[in-house]
């Protein structure tokens, strides 16, 4: 049975949010070209297609929105499109555009068929999405100049561009600014062999030996999302540094992550819990998901965001129109029995994905 009571606020070494200390390796690991870009095969080949029609037409590729849980490789796939396009890449957040003037200027300054990348872009004001209707529809922006009744709007043309916005939530985003995107994609989490040959790829990169086991231990334990699985790398690797001579094993790999009080199938203290208080405090739920997160002291978007794309994956969680569910499967992880309540099982049997 796994403990579940003294791990209450530690760090997440399993956040799929960047942190500080991955900034400095993420730019070593990226791959640059599409052949390099592990996995999404689907993604990759309808993107080789769009990006091939647009070069041959010599005109810019539409407007691409990427959408999927964070960590799994939005930012690296517009550099990829930049790169493939021969084009240059300009990086934002939506929260770091705060007011319209400061989109105006970013898009005044691309050059032809520039790739404007967003991300979060579902966190961008209201105003601030106002001005892009225009500029991804008709390549213009209208610029109010003045104030009161002698303001003006002049119409300002813009050069080709493609804007890529990537968000974790495909469903906030307004329904005109969904409409403007030609190409949709979402990213799915990976599989664990797809997670060995990013592993096996990164520590090459950082000339970590590494065996296929070893890789594979580490893969198996990164929920799917490979920043997961670049970060645990490194935490592996001071392990091997210590305990061994420099190689990471399986053994050393799984000595390391249960140190980091990360499960054989990758679950951490957060998710746990989250499992642990649908269990034994609402009688394996259903249970909304406010009430979850207020009862175990964590954000609802952490919960929804991050836990569970992956509790869902491993068949650990249900979704209902009444909140959520622990499954059969969760309880046997967490050690406890499991009782068949006709709550515990979706409405229908239809599921809310
Ligand atoms: P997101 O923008 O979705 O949060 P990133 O693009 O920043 O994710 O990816 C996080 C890290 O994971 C990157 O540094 C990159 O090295 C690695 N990565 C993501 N996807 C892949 C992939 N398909 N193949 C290899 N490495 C990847």
């Amino acid at each position: 049975m796994i403990q579940t009571e003294d791990m209450e606020f530690a760090p997440r070494v399993i956040s799929p949010e960047v942190s500080e200390e991955d900034c400095e390796i993420e730019v070593s690991l990226r791959p640059q070209t599409l052949h390099e870009y592990i996995g999404q095969e689907k993604v990759k080949e309808n993107l080789a297609i769009y990006i091939e029609a647009a070069k041959r037409r010599g005109e810019p590729l539409d407007h691409v929105l990427l959408y999927g849980p964070p960590g799994l490789g939005k930012t690296t796939l517009s550099g990829i499109i930049a790169h493939e396009l021969g084009v240059n890449l300009r990086i934002t957040t939506g929260p770091a555009i705060e007011k319209p003037g400061d989109l105006v200027s970013l898009l005044t300054s691309l050059s032809d068929n520039d790739v404007l990348f967003i991300d979060e872009i579902h966190r961008l004001s209201r105003a601030v999405e106002e001005i892009l209707y225009p500029a991804m529809e008709d390549r213009v922006i209208d610029i109010i100049i003045g104030k009161g009744p002698s303001a003006r709007s002049i119409r300002m043309d813009l050069k080709p561009f493609t804007l890529i916005g990537a968000t974790t939530r495909a469903g906030q985003l307004s329904a005109p600014l969904r409409d403007r995107f030609g190409v949709i994609q979402r990213l799915e989490l990976y599989s664990p062999e797809q997670l060995t040959d990013i592993v096996r790829r990164s520590s090459m990169i950082l000339g970590i030996p590494c065996t296929r086991d070893g890789a594979s231990e580490i893969a198996g334990r990164s929920r799917g999302t490979p920043r997961i699985a670049n970060r645990l790398l490194k935490r592996v690797r001071d392990f091997a540094d210590v305990m061994g001579n420099g190689e990471i094993t399986k053994e050393i790999a799984n000595i390391a992550l249960s140190r980091q009080e990360i499960d054989e199938l990758g679950l951490d203290s957060l998710d746990r819990r989250m499992l642990d208080m649908i269990i034994k405090g609402y009688g394996g739920g259903p249970v909304g998901l406010e009430t979850l997160a207020s009862a175990i002291g964590e954000e609802s978007v952490t919960l929804e965001d991050v836990c569970e794309p992956f509790l869902m994956q491993l068949g650990f969680l249900g979704r209902t129109p009444r909140g959520r569910c622990a499954t059969k499967l969760a309880y046997e992880h967490l050690g406890y029995k499991f009782t068949d309540t006709p709550d515990s099982t979706a409405d229908d049997g239809q599921l809310t994905l």
